[in-house]
């Protein structure tokens, strides 16, 4: 499925088959997750994509050109930092995921909204056992970005999570296997989202503007709405961290600083690093991580994209490619 410009649909399209560079692994795409991402650059919310461009960023699939470190017939998953450039500071420092020069999968390369993708194999994750491709692929994005974004909480004991789809229905589960309380915050009328928090163990849900039923060590955000920032500020306790999860989010606005004060901090969390990827899908087994996924044929992906737009969706839409 192909991104002509942004603000269009999807369309399907034959390509040629993509052929690996050295480096690069030939996959199989047997699902690809729809993320938040995705939205942002079929809007044009995210204004480089490489274009025509093929979206999709957490593949599940299987190794059909290997390697050094995978074989044909490997389970294989693709996630958004698809190469980082090894030289620059960042790099150099082991902050890949703030590379000056990094190539995002289905932004800058060519992703996983099709039934082959090239990826750089270094940067390409081996995937645990005991998981369907479909219930894997949240992991490569939703999962990681969300298992990040909960280490710069800390050891906080009660945490807030603002929006609550995809990585926070994944980061719930982890937070709960780790000891710590969720407090879900969603639009005041979502009560299947709201449902859906308190089956993964959170213990409060309810409205995004309001306040939960005591103050949070934490917070993280993963609706893309700025007026949450302050919002959580004002339910977070002296030094909590607000964690701005998304890539894109509306402006921020002003807020009093007595809102801050109390060494309370305000942090974004960009991409990932390969480490991330690692120590998730080594840990995501062991809680164990179940997926809620609702399962697009890759030529409904704009259908999935659409339900993402409108909040249809309970969990994580997941393409799957046959
Ligand atoms: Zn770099
Ligand atoms: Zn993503």
């Amino acid at each position: 499925m192909v991104l002509q410009a942004p603000g269009q649909r999807l369309e399907p399209t034959e390509l040629a088959d993509p052929v690996p560079a050295a480096g690069q692994i030939l996959v199989r795409v047997a699902a690809c997750g729809v993320c938040r991402t995705d939205l942002h650059i079929v809007d044009g919310e995210l204004s480089e994509p490489k274009l025509p461009l093929v979206p999709g960023h957490q593949i599940a699939g299987t190794v059909l050109e290997g390697g050094e470190r995978f074989a044909a017939g490997d389970r294989v998953g693709v996630p958004w930092l698809g190469e980082s450039c090894g030289r620059c500071r960042y790099c150099l420092s082991g902050r890949e995921n703030l590379c000056d020069n990094p190539v995002f999968t289905g932004y800058g390369r060519d992703g996983g909204y099709a039934e082959l993708a090239v990826a750089a194999e270094p940067f390409a994750l081996p995937l645990p056992s005991g998981l369907s491709d479909v219930e894997t692929a949240p992991l490569l994005c939703a999962g990681l970005i969300g298992y990040r974004a909960l280490r710069m909480t800390g050891d906080a004991e009660r945490l807030g999570l603002y929006g609550f789809g995809a990585a926070a229905h994944i980061v719930c589960q982890v937070a709960r296997h780790e000891g710590r309380r969720v407090f879900a915050f969603t639009r005041a009328d979502d009560e299947d989202a709201q449902r859906f928090a308190r089956e993964l163990g959170a213990e409060w849900a309810g409205d995004a503007a309001g306040a939960p039923p005591e103050e949070l060590d934490a917070a993280i955000l993963f609706a893309p709405v700025g007026e949450h920032v302050p919002a959580a500020l004002r339910v977070t306790a002296k030094g909590g961290t607000v964690v701005c999860a998304g890539i894109h989010m509306s402006d921020i606005p002003s807020f009093p600083y007595e809102l801050l004060w109390g060494e309370r901090i305000v942090r974004s969390v960009a991409n990932l690093t390969r480490r991330d990827g690692e120590e998730f899908l080594a840990l995501a087994p062991t809680v164990p991580v179940h997926t809620r996924v609702s399962e697009y044929p890759l030529e409904r992906a704009n259908d999935a994209l659409d339900d993402l737009r409108a909040g249809r969706l309970v969990g994580s839409a997941v393409l799957s490619v046959s």
